[in-house]
C-alpha cells in the first residue's frame, strides 16, 4: 500500500468517527480571559495554574536573558550549551524542592521518555498506575525492563503484583502520576511510598500536575504527603504551574549525575534558548515571594467545584484545580463544550479514547488569575447548558 493512502485512509476514518484534533488557535497570551479563533473567552482549559505564562516578572527576564545571551543556546548540554543560566536553574529547582540536586531537560516528555529507559534494564519490573501520563507509557516502552500495571491507586493491587513478581525479578520501580490529569485525583503516595518500600522497590512521581499546586506554597506532592528524601525519583515540569516549559528531574547528587550521563533525551538536544530558562528562574522566584498565587488557586479551586457541585454536576474524583464535570456520552461532552464556547467559556471536551468508555466529560482547569466574575459567568454559562441540554 502506498504511505500517501495510509495516511489518507487514517485521517478519514479519525474525522468520520469525530476522533480527529483541530486545535484552536490562541491569539494573544494564555490569561484567565484569552482569545482564540477570534473570540475572548473565559479559559478553563489551560495548565497555567497560577497564571504565570504571561507575568510580568517572567517577561521582564526572558527579555532581559534576550538582550544579554541571544535568542538561542548554540549547543546541546553536554557540548557548548550549558549557559550558567541553566545551572542557576538547576540549583534554583533543588532549593524549591528541598533535594540536593536537580537536572532540567527539554521537557516533561522527555524526562519519562529518556530517563526511565536509562534507570531500568533486563531484570527490572516496572510497575505502574494504569492511568499513567502517555510519556510514561512510552518511557516503559523504550526500556528492556517488563511491565505490570497496577488497578488505579490501589495500593492493594500494587501489593499484589509486587509480591506476585517477587522472585521474578531482581529489581523493581514503582511508577506513579502525582496528579492525574484526567480526573484531578492525587494518588496515595503515602501508602505507595510504604509499599514499595516493603518490597524494596525504587519509587518514581510524575509530578507534572502537583508542581505550584500541592504542598507547602506549590512545592508538590512530596511535600503534600511529607515524604522528603523517601521518593528516589521526582520529576515535573515548567508547563504547567511555572508557566513557561522544560521538564526537571531532582533528588540525590549520584541520581542527577547519573541522570545527567545516561539519558539521551539530555544528552543529545539542543538546550533551551536563554529567554526561557530565565523566565523559569524567575517563575520559581514569583512563587517563593508571592504566596498568594497558590492560595488564590485554592481559593478559587473550592469555589468553582462547589458552584458546580450546588448546580447539580457530578464533579467525579476531582481533589485538585481540575475538576471534571462528568457527562457519559462522548456527543454529549462534544455539544456541551461547543455550548459553551458561544457562550464565552471553553471547556475541554474529553472523550473515549482519552478516557473510557461512557465516561466523557468536559474538564475545567481553574487558575489563580480567575477573578470571581470570571467564575461566576462560567457556571451561569454551566447552568443554562446544562438545562438545555437535560443534564441537570
Ligand atoms: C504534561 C505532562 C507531562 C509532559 O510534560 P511536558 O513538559 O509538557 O512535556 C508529563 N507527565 C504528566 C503527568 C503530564 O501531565
Amino acid at each position: 500500500m502506498n504511505l500517501q493512502e495510509i495516511f489518507a485512509t487514517e485521517i478519514a476514518r479519525l474525522k468520520s468517527e469525530k476522533l480527529n484534533w483541530e486545535p484552536k488557535q490562541l491569539q494573544g497570551p494564555s490569561s484567565n480571559i484569552a482569545k482564540f479563533d477570534g473570540k475572548k473567552v473565559i479559559l478553563l482549559c489551560s495548565n497555567n495554574y497560577l497564571g504565570l505564562a504571561n507575568h510580568r516578572a517572567l517577561k521582564k527576564a526572558a527579555i532581559s536573558a534576550v538582550k544579554k545571551y541571544g535568542a538561542g543556546s548554540g549547543g546541546v548540554r553536554a557540548i557548548s550549551g550549558t549557559m550558567d543560566l541553566h545551572v542557576k536553574l538547576e540549583k534554583k529547582i533543588a532549593k524549591f524542592k528541598h533535594t540536593d540536586a536537580a537536572l532540567y531537560y527539554q521537557s516533561g516528555f522527555t524526562v519519562n521518555s529518556g530517563l526511565i529507559p536509562a534507570i531500568t534494564g533486563e531484570g527490572w519490573l516496572i510497575v505502574s498506575d494504569e492511568l499513567n501520563h502517555g510519556s510514561i507509557i512510552d518511557g516503559i516502552r523504550l526500556s528492556k525492563a517488563e511491565k505490570a500495571v497496577y488497578k488505579h491507586a490501589d495500593t492493594n493491587d500494587l501489593k499484589r503484583v509486587l509480591s506476585e513478581n517477587k522472585e521474578k525479578y531482581k529489581n523493581f520501580l514503582v511508577a506513579t502520576d502525582g496528579v492525574f490529569s484526567m480526573d484531578g485525583d492525587i494518588a496515595p503516595l503515602g501508602e505507595i511510598t510504604e509499599t514499595a518500600q516493603q518490597f524494596g522497590a525504587a519509587i518514581y512521581v510524575d509530578d507534572a500536575h502537583g508542581d505550584g499546586v500541592l504542598g507547602k506554597n506549590g512545592v508538590g506532592i512530596v511535600s503534600h504527603f511529607n515524604l522528603h528524601k523517601k521518593i528516589d525519583i521526582e520529576m515535573g515540569t515548567f508547563s504547567k504551574a511555572f508557566g513557561t516549559t522544560g521538564g526537571y528531574v531532582c533528588g540525590s547528587n549520584e541520581f542527577c549525575e547519573f541522570a545527567l550521563n545516561k539519558s539521551r533525551t539530555w544528552l543529545l538536544t539542543g538546550s533551551h534558548g536563554p529567554a526561557t530558562v530565565a523566565a523559569s528562574i524567575a517563575a520559581l522566584e514569583v512563587i517563593e515571594k508571592d504566596t498568594k498565587l497558590v492560595k488564590n488557586l485554592w481559593k478559587n479551586r473550592e469555589y468553582f467545584v462547589k458552584g458546580l457541585q450546588g448546580l447539580g454536576f457530578n464533579t467525579g474524583k476531582s481533589q485538585t484545580p481540575i475538576i471534571p464535570v462528568m457527562l457519559g456520552d462522548s456527543k454529549l461532552a462534544k455539544n456541551f463544550s461547543n455550548e459553551l464556547f458561544k457562550l464565552g467559556i471553553y471547556g475541554l471536551p474529553i472523550v473515549f479514547p482519552m478516557v473510557a468508555m461512557n465516561t466523557a466529560r468536559i474538564r475545567t482547569q481553574v487558575n489563580s488569575s480567575h477573578t470571581k466574575k470570571d467564575l461566576d459567568k462560567a457556571l451561569e454559562a454551566f447552568k443554562k447548558v446544562g438545562k438545555k441540554l437535560n443534564v441537570i
